[in-house]
């Protein structure tokens, strides 16, 4: 797939080998087992615990988007992917996360911390001087122990910050760092970390790549044999594997990932516009807005300005969730990257970080018509007026 544009990529890659009154497209397997007689040789399927013939061609899809040396690995969830790429960090090791990131994965790494499993750091993802000194782990006297693994997003769940990844990936490979980057909401088209110095990187797929909202999966892609070979045994392990008919479904949304992509981009940055001169908006989070805190690394380091938008109306809670009973179109919901537009309150859950605003909606632009979803919008906040 080399020399091919991203779009190109995701419609190309994982395709059966071409052949006369061959399928176009890889078949759904549906086998629990294989033929399998001795000593499996090296590859050979075996049980569909531990690989299978419908995994591969989106593995093979998703590794060729993130120029990834080796197949990515698909797993049954976005947080089965968080778990297996926890695992990585060794007993007691120290775990350094954005302040801001997807709520489960901070809870999943705060319960890891709660049983003694590793040690968790909350950061600034944005604030590049906090982090390196994070990862350095300095002490008052100078001592330090370096962090056992950074994990970042970009831009962060659901506050929007924008990491400087190159530079936070020098700085970790300078201390040892393994550094993951869940890279859900820039999507491979956004930005390809491995090729900006991370170790691995992660996808909820049940968001932009199957892109639909009716599937819930993860994967994990690096260029590492041994990390490869560790993650994939935690899969095998855990058991936490995804079912065949899931992973066909993300592989044919994957064929349409640069044209929703492309549009919802291009839809929230002008919706981000309209917004931040609505009378009824005390403050619009999008990196594409040039006042946005993000906007400056955005246009440095990502290609496009993502499709989700932070949103604080005038009038608190009670404005916010008035907006949320008043449309009509977009869809009250949780979850991202389908093509139906979505939006939330996300303080309305009590895991939330306290640092988000109460009042913050997270709106997940979709593919309708920009008019159409500024028309619902635009009156479900006039009626919220306080
Ligand atoms: N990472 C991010 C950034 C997410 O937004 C989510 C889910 O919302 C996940 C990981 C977890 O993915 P899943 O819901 O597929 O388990």
């Amino acid at each position: 797939m080399q020399g091919l544009a991203p779009g190109t990529v995701a419609v190309a890659a994982g395709r059966p080998e071409r052949r006369q009154g061959g399928p176009v497209n890889p078949p759904v397997i549906l086998s629990s087992t294989y033929v399998s007689a001795g000593v499996p040789g090296p590859g050979e399927l075996l049980y569909a615990r531990a690989d299978t013939e419908t995994w591969q061609p989106f593995e093979e899809a998703l590794a060729a988007l993130e120029d990834a040396a080796l197949p990515a690995l698909v797993l049954g969830s976005g947080m089965a992917a968080v778990a297996a790429a926890l695992s990585l960090v060794p007993p007691g090791g120290r775990l350094v996360v954005p302040r801001h990131a997807y709520q489960i994965t901070l809870g999943l790494a705060a319960e890891l911390a709660a049983r003694g499993v590793l040690g968790v750091e909350h950061v600034d993802i944005a604030d590049t001087d906090a982090v390196v000194r994070a990862l350095r782990g300095t002490a008052p006297d100078g001592a330090g122990t370096p962090a056992a693994m950074l994990w970042v997003e970009s831009p962060t769940n659901p506050m929007l910050e924008v990491a400087d990844l190159p530079a936070l990936t020098a700085a970790a490979r300078e201390t040892g760092t393994l550094v993951v980057v869940d890279n859900t909401f820039a999507t491979p088209l956004g930005q390809q970390p491995l090729r900006l110095g991370a170790h691995v990187v992660l996808h909820s797929v049940t968001k932009y790549l199957a892109g639909h909202s009716d599937v819930v999966l993860g994967a994990l892609a690096t260029d590492d044999e041994a990390l490869r070979a560790r993650l994939a045994s935690y899969r095998t392990l855990h058991g936490a594997v995804a079912g065949p008919w899931e992973v066909w479904l993300a592989l044919r949304g994957l064929r349409t990932l640069a044209l929703r992509v492309e549009r919802s981009q291009r839809t929230a940055a002008e919706l981000a516009a309209r917004l931040a001169a609505h009378p009824a908006v005390a403050e619009v989070r999008h990196p594409s807005l040039p006042g946005d805190p993000g906007h400056d690394r955005a246009t440095r380091l990502l290609r496009g300005y993502g499709s989700i938008l932070g949103v604080r109306p005038h009038g608190g809670v009670a404005a916010a969730d008035a907006v949320v009973d008043a449309v009509r179109l977009w869809v009250p919901a949780t979850s991202l990257g389908g093509v139906e537009s979505s939006l939330e309150r996300r303080r309305r859950f009590a895991t939330e970080s306290v640092t988000v605003p109460e009042d913050l909606l997270r709106l997940s632009v979709g593919i309708e018509d920009l008019e159409d979803l500024w028309a619902d919008l635009s009156a479900a906040l006039d009626a919220s007026r306080p």
